[in-house]
């Protein structure tokens, strides 16, 4: 299969120079493919041919390969962490959502059980119990996606790849050694990486990037967060619920990141505040200082202004993700990036090397775990039938504090500046039923209509559920529906999804309840 139909750009006459057994065999002579020059002393090397080869075992490639198998493709992924998951499950969203989780738990009991008729002793926190749920969580899902990749008969590599040729990749084995791959398509999924913060020393311990945020062995007493992007508030929530007094540094003047809507945003900023973050918004930090007995940060307003300093036990840098592609030797092959480091595709994901394709945070659009899965899906699609679908219209948001914040479509600056006429509605959750029994009624929903169409063009939650309910907006915005579709959808009752129901009334007519 691998022969029939290798491109034109793999060295075919060398092949058949070698002689068809040698194609299909594990131990192959260099010369076979193009290795000769560099590689004439070595009399043999292991050489295994794959339909489709993986660089990188993260969201995107796992998923990848998984549906690779599942079609029938001879699939090989490499991964040099030791385990399979990348980012999301190893040090990103699975250990910070334990985190977020179980130190919610921790504050609630601590603060918010007496009103609700529950009196509790003694609360200690056992932070070193904590970081073990965690890993336990962790280690479940990395070594079930093991399993999944072996059920689908996919080849998991332990190593770093690194491209020889367009169809080869060298892997330095975890455990010493090498080996070579040949695949007819290449998947690069080598995702992306903490942005460093000139002039500090990452240690993860003091001046530390969410992986060390994720490990931190004490409460520390001061903590800084550069950055009121998502990782900055997730991990900002984490330690402050958990006792340590934490200010969050952000350079523009509204927290949340690209795409979150400006009205929740302010109200994110408030509840986070009353919860007793502190933050600096409109500053940037300018600059840093680690080599004193405490990490101290130089300030001042984005626009220039008076400077300031602070001073903290810990510095969290999340000034934002950059792509991955240290050590992938993509020179080798002519792939371009873009001048953030991108690397660039065409709408089927194909590089300009069109067998090498290149899915997740390595390439356009949100770091995403769902974005990279649901391109790694497509990818596949491309690869095995000719038509693959990521509707990037419709790809969900969130941010997992509490209340949660999130949001799909576009927000309400945006549609703005498209000069689309909108209607606006929104329900507060302080009206709505469960919210009220369950004492969690901070927050709103909006929707965001065309206001000729009634179609949907975003909706942005801050409140108790938002994470699972907006997955109700996802759909309807995949489907095109209007706000009207949505109102008219019966949901049950006593559900926070009502909110959610009554906030599309409120676009098109009238909300019952408010
Ligand atoms: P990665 O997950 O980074 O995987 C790439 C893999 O490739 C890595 O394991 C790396 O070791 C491997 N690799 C790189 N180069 C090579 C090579 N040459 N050879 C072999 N292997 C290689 N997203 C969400 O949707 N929801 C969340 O809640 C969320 N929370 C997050 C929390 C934190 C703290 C962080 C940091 C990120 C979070 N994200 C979240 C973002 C999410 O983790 C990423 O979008 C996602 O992991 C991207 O998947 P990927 O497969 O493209 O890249
Ligand atoms: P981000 O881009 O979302 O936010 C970084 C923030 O840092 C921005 O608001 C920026 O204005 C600010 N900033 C940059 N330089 C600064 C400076 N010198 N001083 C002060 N502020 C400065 O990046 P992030 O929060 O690091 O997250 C990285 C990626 O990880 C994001 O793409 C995000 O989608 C993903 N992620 C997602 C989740 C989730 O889905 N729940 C969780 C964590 C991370």
């Amino acid at each position: 299969m691998f022969r029939a139909a290798l491109p034109r750009a793999a060295p075919r006459a060398s092949l058949r120079a070698c002689g068809p057994k040698a194609v299909s065999s594990t131990f192959i002579s260099p010369q076979c493919f193009g290795l000769a020059a560099q590689n004439a002393a070595t009399p043999l090397i292991p050489v295994r041919d794959h339909d489709l080869v993986i660089i990188g075992g993260g969201v995107a490639g796992y998923v990848a390969a998984i549906k690779a198998g599942q079609q029938g493709l001879k699939t090989a992924c490499i991964e040099k962490r030791g385990t399979l998951g990348g980012t999301c499950l190893n040090v990103g969203c699975i250990p910070s959502k334990s985190l977020l989780n179980n130190s919610h738990l921790y504050h609630q009991i601590l603060h918010d059980t007496k009103k609700r008729g529950i009196e509790v002793g003694d609360v200690k926190l056992n932070l070193a119990q904590m970081l073990k749920a965690k890993q336990t969580s962790v280690d479940g899902l990395t070594k079930g996606v093991e399993f999944l990749l072996k059920k689908n008969g996919v080849d998991y590599i332990k190593g770093a790849g690194s491209f020889v040729d367009a169809n080869t990749i060298k892997v330095d084995l975890l455990d010493g050694g090498e080996q070579t791959v040949r695949g007819k398509n290449i998947l690069i999924a080598t995702g992306s990486e903490s942005t460093p913060f000139p002039g500090l020393n990452i240690d993860e311990k003091r001046v530390i990037t969410s992986t060390g945020a994720l490990e931190l062995q004490e409460v520390p007493k001061k903590m800084v967060v550069i950055g009121g992007g998502i990782i900055g508030l997730e991990m900002a929530s984490v330690w402050s619920r958990l006792g340590a007094e934490v200010t969050v540094v952000e350079f523009l003047g509204q927290i949340g990141g690209p795409g979150m809507d400006a009205e929740i945003a302010k109200q994110a900023q408030k509840i986070l505040a009353k919860q007793g973050i502190k933050f600096k918004t409109n500053t940037k930090v300018v600059k840093g200082d680690d080599s004193g007995a405490t990490v101290s940060l130089n300030v001042e307003a984005a626009k220039g202004g008076k400077e300031e300093t602070l001073d903290a036990d810990v510095v969290l840098v999340a000034i934002g993700r950059r792509p991955y592609t240290d050590g992938l030797n993509i020179e080798n092959v002519g792939i371009d990036k873009d001048d953030r480091g991108r690397l660039v595709i065409d709408q089927e994901f194909r590089t300009k090397v069109p067998h090498i394709r290149v899915v997740g945070d390595v390439t356009f659009g949100p770091m995403l775990a769902h974005k990279a899965e649901e391109e790694a899906v497509a990818a596949i699609e491309y690869i095995k039938t000719g038509h693959g679908h990521v509707n990037y219209a419709a790809i969900p948001s969130v941010m997992y504090t509490h209340p949660e914040v999130a949001w799909v479509g576009q927000n309400e600056a945006e549609v703005k500046a498209s000069g689309v006429k909108y209607n606006v509605g929104s329900f507060p959750f302080s009206a709505n039923s469960r919210a009220k029994t369950n004492l969690d009624t901070e927050g709103v929903v909006k929707f965001i209509a065309d206001a000729e169409t009634d179609r949907i063009l975003g909706v942005h939650i801050i409140g108790p559920g938002a994470g699972e309910m907006i997955a109700e907006a996802t759909l309807a915005i995949e489907y095109g529906a209007s706000s009207e579709d949505v109102a008219r959808t019966c949901h049950a009752h006593p559900t926070l999804s009502e909110a959610f129901k009554e906030a599309a009334m409120a676009t098109y007519s009238k909300p019952i309840h408010f």
